[in-house]
This record gives structure tokens, C-alpha cells and sequence, in this order.
């Protein structure tokens, strides 16, 4: 989609630091990490937010939740945990109009969020 920071990213017009990558979706470290590992889990199909999603296309969503469980088990977090984001929409906080999920991990987090 034009003028999305993430699909510029997808299409390598904007460059990330990519931790995976298949047909489906990409993974890519958060250029102002909120934790010591934060990633960002996005499908290569253009979804402004998890309203957006229809039924027929749902399986990326979970394709999106066990990546970022690989994610985690890869860079040795998923033992101690670590917290999934998805905002959606403005009282979210939700910035970037391009779905993703946060895997934020390697701190102890708060809770409830702000
Ligand atoms: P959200 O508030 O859920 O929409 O989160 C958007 C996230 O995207 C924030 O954590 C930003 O730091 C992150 N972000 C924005 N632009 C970039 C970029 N070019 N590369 C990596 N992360 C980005
Ligand atoms: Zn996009």
C-alpha cells in the first residue's frame, strides 16, 4: 500500500533489521525498543489494523502468534516470558496503521499496561 512505512519495509524501500522472513509475513526489530528484545511481526498483506482482518484470511494470525513464540525461543526468552502487543486503533495507542504484533521480552514487565 502507498505511503505505509511498513510495506516500504516489506519491499525493502525502507531498510529494517529483519529477524525472519517467509512468504507470509517478516519480523523485524522496533527502531525505538521498548524492551531489550522488541520485535515487530507483520503480514506481507496490507491489514490497516486487526479490525481489517476477515474471516477467510484469519490463519496469519496465528501464523503472526507462533513466529513470534519461535522468536522468543530463539533469542532465550520464552522460558522467562515475554508479552505479545496488538493495538488496535487510536485509545490503543496504535501509531503505525499496518497490523503488527510486539514481542517485547527480556525485563520484567508491568502490569496493567499503561
Ligand atoms: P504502534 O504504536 O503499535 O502502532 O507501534 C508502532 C511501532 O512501530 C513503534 O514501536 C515504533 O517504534 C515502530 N516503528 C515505526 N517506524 C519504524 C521503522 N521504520 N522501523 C522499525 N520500527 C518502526
Ligand atoms: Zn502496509
Amino acid at each position: 500500500m502507498d505511503n505505509c512505512i511498513f510495506c516500504k519495509i516489506i519491499n525493502k524501500e525502507v531498510p529494517s533489521k529483519i529477524v525472519y522472513e517467509d512468504e507470509r509475513v517478516l519480523a523485524f526489530d522496533d527502531i525505538n525498543p521498548r524492551a531489550p528484545i522488541h520485535v515487530l511481526l507483520i503480514p506481507k498483506e496490507h491489514f490497516g489494523t486487526l479490525n481489517e482482518i476477515p474471516e477467510e484470511k484469519k490463519d496469519i494470525l496465528s501464523h503472526l502468534l507462533l513466529k513470534a513464540r519461535q522468536i522468543a525461543q530463539e533469542k532465550g526468552i520464552a522460558e522467562n516470558g515475554y508479552r505479545i502487543v496488538l493495538n488496535t486503533e487510536r485509545d490503543s495507542g496504535q501509531e503505525v496503521f499496518h497490523i503488527h504484533f510486539h514481542l517485547l521480552g527480556g525485563r520484567q514487565m508491568k502490569w496493567p499496561p499503561g
